[in-house]
């Protein structure tokens, strides 16, 4: 069962995940082969996606986001296809005008998604499988903070609770992630948090 976040959830999940990620700017990775911008903040590489409550949230607070919408049918029938009952597509005005308060959930996560092991059990955080080859990031696992990862963790582990759609979603993607690393033959991109034992 989904369940709504409230506006005091969604206030503690933004202080879970207000730490950048690495201890340098990794925007700074990526923007020079993007035409300057952060690969993940062009929309054309990835379309946020918002929970509805944290939309109307955001929508309160700022004019930074809306609604994703396109004329061109592909991405119609994205939309169509892909919209849930708990998450929505959206899009900011861009890099120039971020607000860093402001930014979705989606941003702040990315690229990392929860990791259920083989028992089905939540125990880390995964790189995600689309963005591999595309964010640099993936190369640079070690640079992401243990406490980014911790907090993240605890941020997932609420989530979960609450929406059961997603728990349902990242075991689904798991299984898909350990398929696809066995058929390349490659280590699975798992971050685990400070007290996991193994
Ligand atoms: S998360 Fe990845 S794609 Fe986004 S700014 Fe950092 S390095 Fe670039
Ligand atoms: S809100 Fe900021 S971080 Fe998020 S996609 Fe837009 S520019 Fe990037």
């Amino acid at each position: 069962m989904n369940k709504k976040f409230t506006e005091e959830e969604l206030r503690h999940y933004y202080k879970l995940l207000d730490e950048p990620l690495t201890p340098y700017d990794c925007g700074k990775l990526c923007a020079p082969q993007n035409g300057g911008e952060p690969f993940c903040c062009i929309l054309e590489n990835a379309v946020p996606m918002l929970y509805r409550e944290e939309f109307k949230y955001l929508s309160h607070r700022t004019k930074l986001w809306k609604r994703w919408s396109s004329s061109h049918p592909q991405d119609k029938k994205q939309k169509k296809d892909e919209e849930t009952p708990i998450l929505i597509f959206c899009e900011c005005k861009g890099i120039a005008h971020c607000e860093r308060e402001n930014r979705s959930i989606a941003c702040r996560t990315f690229p990392l998604e929860p990791y259920f092991n083989p028992k089905g059990e939540y125990v880390g955080l995964i790189f995600m499988r689309e963005f591999t080859g595309k964010c640099p990031l993936i190369g640079r696992l070690k640079d992401i903070k243990q406490s980014v990862v911790d907090k993240h963790y605890e941020f997932w582990r609420l989530i979960m609770e609450k929406k059961s759609d997603e728990y349902d979603l990242y075991k689904s993607t798991s299984r898909g992630w350990r398929i696809s690393a066995t058929k390349r033959g490659i280590a699975l991109p798992i971050l685990y948090p400070s007290w996991y034992k193994g």
